[in-house]
């Protein structure tokens, strides 16, 4: 089967979707660990595994022999090398055909907090010896449209990043790219460095989303010290805050901004405009 840790989440739920075009359900599985917010996916007839990454025992029938499997990196950041590991150890010893892993864009080169636990998930499964596929994600548009709301009322973009860019692409992009890897041949000990086809900085982004809405958007750049300050304000607990300011660093420093054109080959077509992805999330609101 084609196996998708994470299922009922935002981006498993896109993978399923891409599966489904080309698969059929009755090859598809999911790895869930809560049966009824998987209800939707069983109904369409894809087999639901019960499993939960913190319950190691749990995994033990989560993978079968020859599965090609994506595991989608949890959301629990401090939890995930445990998480991962268990992971990991369940689909060597079913022997699984593939493990597919979303981690982040740069991989090793990736020096950000939010990056540490991607790098050491990736050595984990080169130290496994399983066949794997690295799909380096770069950064959701829908980081900063799920945003869009204080944007909007303030009429600013803050953040601590300067000139620096990034590479965006939609969820979607990310999803059709893990599908493509998990249907198609060729993938097998490759790592992808997947981004947007155009980096933007965040005057950049101000532009586009002044652009789509009509309002005036400015750019508001502050010292990292601000930008916790302003985070933690609006209600984010110190912790995460500080890794956003920390990636805000990172961007400044480019890291997020590679432009490889490996998402765009792997799903056979442009990445979503950054445009696109604002229009959509303005008119959900
Ligand atoms: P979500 O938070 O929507 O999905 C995370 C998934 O992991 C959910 O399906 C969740 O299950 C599952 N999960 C979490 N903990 C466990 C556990 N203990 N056992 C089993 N399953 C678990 O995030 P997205 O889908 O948007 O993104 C996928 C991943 O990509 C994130 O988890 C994060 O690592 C990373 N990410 C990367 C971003 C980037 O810009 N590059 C941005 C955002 C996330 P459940 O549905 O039951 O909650």
């Amino acid at each position: 089967s084609i196996v998708v840790t994470g299922a009922t989440g935002a981006l498993g739920r896109l993978v399923v979707e891409h599966l489904l075009t080309t698969t059929p359900a009755s090859e598809v599985a999911a790895v869930v660990r809560d049966k009824e917010k998987a209800a939707g996916l069983a109904a369409r007839g894809v087999e639901l595994r019960i499993a939960d990454y913190d319950r190691p025992e749990t995994l033990a029938d989560a993978f079968h022999a020859g599965d090609r499997v994506l595991l989608i990196s949890g959301n629990q950041v401090g939890s995930r090398v445990a998480q991962h590991t268990a992971v990991i150890d369940a689909a060597k010893a079913a022997g699984v055909a593939q493990l597919a892993y979303t981690g982040i864009l740069g991989g090793p080169e990736a020096d950000f907090t939010l990056a540490d636990e991607h790098r050491v998930t990736e050595q984990l499964i080169l130290d496994s010896g399983l066949p794997y596929t690295f799909l380096r994600n770069g950064w959701y548009t829908e980081n900063q449209t799920e945003n869009l709301a204080p944007v909007l009322a303030h009429g600013a973009v803050v953040g601590s990043a300067g000139e620096g860019r990034i590479a965006y692409a939609s969820r979607d992009d990310y999803a059709a790219a893990a599908a493509a890897v998990l249907t198609g041949e060729g993938h097998l000990n490759r790592a992808y460095e997947l981004s947007g086809d155009t980096a933007l900085s965040y005057a950049d982004y101000a532009a586009v989303v002044a652009k789509v809405t009509g309002k005036e958007i400015v750019h508001n750049d502050v010292p990292a010290a601000v930008h916790q300050e302003i985070l933690t304000g609006a209600g984010l607990p110190e912790g995460f805050a500080a890794i956003l300011v920390d990636v805000d660093q990172a961007v400044r420093r480019g890291k997020l901004a590679d432009t490889s054109g490996d998402l765009a080959r792997l799903i056979g077509r442009p990445t979503t405009p950054v445009a696109d992805t604002v229009a959509a999330a303005v008119a959900a609101l």
